[in-house]
This record gives C-alpha cells, sequence and structure tokens, in this order.
C-alpha cells in the first residue's frame, strides 16, 4: 500500500514530529557556534544516531539537520557552494533512520537577514535562496518540507512558494512567537491569526509554531488553541520547548519534564493540534513520553 502523504495521515491520527537536534549534537561533542550543518558530512554516525533515538521514541517525523543549510547561512562559515551537496545529504541520512513508515522533513531555517525595506534582499532572490535549498532536500527524499522558526510572514510565505515552485510534496510552515502584554506576536510583531492565515495563503498544507521566547507550557497550550482557531479547520503542528528557558552558572537550560511534556502533549491533541514535536530543551526521552501520551488518546 502506498504511504499516505503527511497532509492525509496527519488528518487521520496524530503524529509525532521529533525534538531538538542542537542540544543531542552538543552532547556529542559539537561546540556552540560551530556549523551544525558541517556534522552531516564530517559526523554522518551521530547524525543518523540522533535521528534513529527519535524515531526509536515513537517520533513518526524525523526532520533533516539542515536549518542553517541555506546558501546565505552556509556562506557566513565559507561553505556556500555546499548548498547542493549537504541539504541532499541531510535528507538522505534522515531517510535512514525514518524507514518506509516515517516522513523525512526537509528542514529550512530562516535566511538570516531582513528582507527590503529592513534588509538589502529583495523577494525574489529571497525566493531563490530557499529553492536552491528545497530542490537538494527533495533531490535526497524528502517527503514535506518544514520551513520554521520564522518571525517575518514575508519571508515564511517566501519559503512556501519557492517550496511549491520546487515540488508538489506538502509544505509545513511554523513561526516562533512571544508573549507581550498578554499577546501572542512574532518578533516582527505578527498575530498569531495573521500569521497563520499567511502561511495557509501562500500554500502551506499545514501550519503552527515552533520555539518560542519565555513561554510556559500554559502558554503554549493558549498558543495552540489560536493557532487552531486561525487555521479554520486546516492541519496544524505546534512544536514547544521544555519551558521556559533559565540560567544555571551563567549557561541555558529547559527544566520540563517528560511527565511534563507528555500533559502537554494530551491537551495539545484534546484541543485538536494534528503534530506534536519538540523543539529546544526537548530530548527523545520527552518525546517518548509525548508520543506514548498521544497513543493513549488516539
Ligand atoms: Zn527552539
Amino acid at each position: 500500500m502506498k504511504k499516505p502523504t503527511l497532509t492525509e495521515a496527519c488528518q487521520k491520527f496524530p503524529l509525532t514530529c521529533d525534538g531538538a537536534m542542537g542540544t543531542q549534537l552538543i552532547e556529542r561533542g559539537m561546540k556552540i557556534g560551530e556549523c551544525g550543518m558541517c556534522w552531516n558530512a564530517e559526523h554522518p554516525e551521530d547524525i543518523v544516531a540522533v535521528h534513529q533515538a527519535y524515531r526509536d521514541a515513537g517520533c513518526r517525523l524525523i526532520t533533516t539537520n539542515s536549518f542553517g543549510g541555506t546558501r546565505s547561512m552556509l556562506g557566513r562559515h565559507g561553505l556556500g557552494g555546499k548548498v547542493a551537496a549537504w541539504n541532499r545529504l541531510a535528507a538522505r541520512l534522515a531517510a535512514k533512520a525514518a524507514g518506509p513508515e516515517g516522513w523525512v522533513i526537509g528542514d529550512v531555517g530562516p535566511f538570516g537577514d531582513f528582507l527590503e525595506p529592513m534588509g538589502d534582499t529583495t523577494v525574489e532572490e529571497l525566493e531563490e535562496i530557499f529553492r536552491e535549498q528545497i530542490a537538494a532536500l527533495v533531490d535526497g527524499g524528502a517527503d514535506a518540507i518544514l520551513v520554521e522558526t520564522m518571525s517575518d510572514p514575508g519571508e515564511l510565505s517566501a519559503g512556501i512558494r519557492a517550496a511549491i515552485a520546487a515540488t508538489d510534496l506538502p509544505v509545513i510552515g511554523t513561526y516562533t512567537f512571544q508573549k507581550s502584554a498578554g499577546e501572542f506576536r512574532t518578533m516582527m510583531g505578527t498575530s498569531v491569526a495573521d500569521a497563520i492565515q499567511a502561511a495557509f495563503d501562500a500554500g502551506a498544507s499545514i501550519a503552527g509554531a515552533n520555539c518560542g521566547t519565555d513561554l510556559s507550557l500554559d502558554d503554549y497550550l493558549e498558543l495552540g488553541k489560536q493557532i487552531v482557531a486561525a487555521a479554520k479547520g486546516r492541519p496544524t503542528i505546534l512544536q514547544p520547548n521544555a519551558g521556559a528557558p533559565k540560567m544555571r552558572d551563567g549557561e541555558i537550560f529547559y527544566d520540563a519534564t517528560p511527565e511534563d511534556m507528555a500533559d502537554l502533549a494530551c491537551k495539545l491533541r484534546t484541543i485538536g493540534i494534528s503534530i506534536v514535536g519538540g523543539c529546544c530543551g526537548t530530548t527523545p526521552q520527552h518525546l517518548a513520553a509525548m508520543a506514548e501520551a498521544s497513543r493513549l488518546i488516539e
């Protein structure tokens, strides 16, 4: 039987996406500020092991290690020429762990600058930057494209349009929100309703949020409700951090336990979020508890 597309599947049963990659690589020796994407080429066995840990935890969506994989971001490390090869490789490594029952989610992060008029990049230039990365992710075996951690609906929409130009695979768009004066807004000041609407208007199949600035677990539940309301019946995704970040000895840490995150995952399912995953501070242990909790309410 042919595997359903991600969009079809997430409307039939709850799906769990994976959690943080960066912290897992730091545990395996990556230095803060080091080029995370270089690890695909230099430490492929570590990348597959992290993907596999999430797959074993019950995550059916395995996200490629390609957050900084645009020409503009790799160019900061003098590696702009690696876009095609390294994004293809990132997708192949994720596919090794995802297996036939999983979906490889080709990950696209912010391009690292502002669009005109705040920055120098035109929308057309940005679409080409994203298209180049996305074409390589598709070539490497991605089953869907995720344009994530966005603050500007203009940038997210450029990513969605670039994905649609490169492939007919489902496209997911997620923003990062912060809470100011009791309201969720992106760093650029966009409301949840406007941001989610912009993602679907650009052609996203699934829209929602990942990460977040200083959001508590209760905040994520409230954010989830607003996303479901804004999506008007279309599929949604939420990938919360393991609670709000805290400082200890000059280092950031996240202290939500796997049980806390399982409780949140249950609540997010109940309010109608289609795909639940994790962002900063989440580990395979968190995701295992979240996937298990989701299965129980299926
Ligand atoms: Zn995050």
